[in-house]
């Protein structure tokens, strides 16, 4: 992100707009939205400019900008339709340290006006960075036509009414008044006009006036292996209500950003060989915040019953009486299958499919090595990254075959995901080529249906690296 967007406090402030033409009325367009104080520079101003000078919404000067006239300014706009005239205009503008724009010149300019959506004081603003104005034209239409023409009326109104809703205890209740008012009962009472919309809130206000607190609720879910389409509609559900959600550290931004934004997000990340938040803390904080009322989301990758220590955090939480409930997720493993066009399970192949991890409390795990080795066992083996020499060490040793096919897949469901075929004689160095930094499921016993294109995988990514 090039542009950081914000909204500025221009109440009272001095724009300073240099340019009396085509480009200089559209800006003053949306400028005369605001309450700032507008002053326009310009020899030949066109007729509407000498019209809103007239009504007082803005003051007009006809003569080209000077330095002068930029002190105490804001910001300031070069919309002179003339290079040479714009670039004097910005950079007396830089020189006197006020944000100037340049209209048409995204280079030159220190910010960008963005297409807005208008339902005051709700303001949608989009920005595209100048690399798209169609698509920008076309999310304002589509907003233009989904937010209801009223709803800055509603929010005016609403706005006015927060001191009374302050009665409300805060958390749930409070946050169910509002999305009372502004999605059910405000809309419907905007069509009666301003009394209406009032009492409307009032109502509101009593019928949840009278409603207790919910108890705290923790819900284990499970976040899937990263894509947020895989996110289960109970999760994403979960997500919405959510006050608090605790996550660890393989869930990525996209799905925390679909809780809501006054949520309180807190990662405890795992990290396998790196620092990480203690069990037992982990479990404290699910207790305290539970004791406060608050609806928490335990938020962990994949399925939250594969190697997530789920129980360890039910047994705590479920001896302080705190209620909880879980919900499954897609396990990498899942993902992982459909990455490399591959069935977990196969008629007359495998009937039966393992989940192991490559180490585990004690460092890297020991297994049933002779069971693995058996011709035919299909295998998918979690934080393995580290392990893959033991588990080839161990694999061949309990006399696996050399040949075993291996998949290898990185961030499986995600952008940067990688499928990579291996044999089990030459797992440890494969591993290492290919320099996994993303989280890794291996399946023993499965190669990728089309090895043929995974090994070119492999391939680009050991040339990236060299
Ligand atoms: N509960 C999770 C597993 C947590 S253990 C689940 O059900 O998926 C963490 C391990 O999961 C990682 O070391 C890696 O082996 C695997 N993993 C998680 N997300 C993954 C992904 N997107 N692609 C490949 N492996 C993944």
């Amino acid at each position: 992100m090039q542009h950081f967007p914000i909204f500025l406090d221009v109440a009272n402030k001095a724009i300073v707009l240099s340019g009396g033409g085509e480009a200089a009325l559209a800006k003053l367009r949306l400028l005369l939205k605001t309450e700032a104080r507008l002053h326009v520079f310009a020899a030949d101003p066109a007729p509407e400019i000498e019209n809103w000078n007239t009504d007082g919404h803005l003051a007009l000067t006809r003569r080209p900008l000077a330095a002068d006239d930029l002190v105490g300014a804001t910001l300031a706009y070069a919309a002179n339709e003339d290079t040479a005239e714009d670039a004097r205009v910005a950079d007396m503008a830089r020189g006197a340290g006020v944000l100037v724009n340049v209209v048409d010149n995204l280079d030159a300019s220190a910010f960008i006006t963005p297409a807005i959506v208008d339902r005051d004081p709700v303001t949608v603003a989009i920005g595209t960075e100048g690399a798209a104005p169609v698509l920008a034209r076309a999310i304002k239409r589509d907003l233009e036509e989904r937010l209801p023409q009223n709803l800055g009326l509603l929010a005016r109104i609403g706005k006015a009414f927060r001191a009374r809703a302050d009665a409300l205890p805060m958390g749930r209740i409070r946050r169910d008044f509002w999305s009372a008012f502004y999605f059910t009962s405000g809309p419907r009472a905007a069509v009666s006009g301003h009394a209406a919309i009032e009492a409307a809130l009032e109502a509101e206000l009593q019928a949840h006036l009278g409603k207790s607190a919910q108890p705290g609720h923790i819900a284990f879910v499970g976040a899937g292996p990263g894509d947020p389409e895989l996110l289960t509609l109970k999760a994403r559900r979960a997500l919405d209500e959510a006050d608090i959600v605790i996550h660890d550290r393989l869930v990525p931004v996209e799905i925390l950003e679909l809780a809501r934004r006054e949520a309180l997000i807190l990662s405890v990340g795992k990290e396998g060989f790196g620092p990480s938040t203690p069990q037992d803390r982990i479990n404290e904080l699910l207790i305290e915040h539970a004791g406060t009322g608050a609806q928490i989301v335990r938020l962990k990758s994949g399925d939250a019953a594969v190697f997530g220590r789920l129980e360890e955090e039910l047994d705590a939480v479920e001896a302080a009486g705190v209620s909880y409930s879980v919900i499954p997720g897609i396990t990498a493993a899942s993902a992982a299958s459909a990455q490399i066009g591959r069935s977990l399970t196969a008629r007359g192949r495998n009937s039966e499919l393992r989940l192991l991890t490559g180490h585990d409390m004690d460092g890297l795990a020991e297994q049933d090595w002779q069971a693995l080795a058996r011709p035919g066992t299909v295998a998918a083996i979690y934080m393995g990254k580290r392990a893959a020499r033991f588990v080839q060490g161990r694999l061949l040793m309990h006399g696996a075959s050399a040949d075993t096919p291996v998949s290898i897949v990185e961030n499986a469901s995600r952008p940067q995901s990688r499928s990579l075929p291996s044999r089990l004689c030459t797992l440890a160095e494969d591993v290492a080529r290919a320099d996994l930094s993303g989280p890794a499921v291996m399946f023993l016993g499965l190669s990728p249906r089309d090895a043929a294109n995974a090994a070119a995988q492999i391939d680009i990514a050991a040339k990236e690296h060299a």
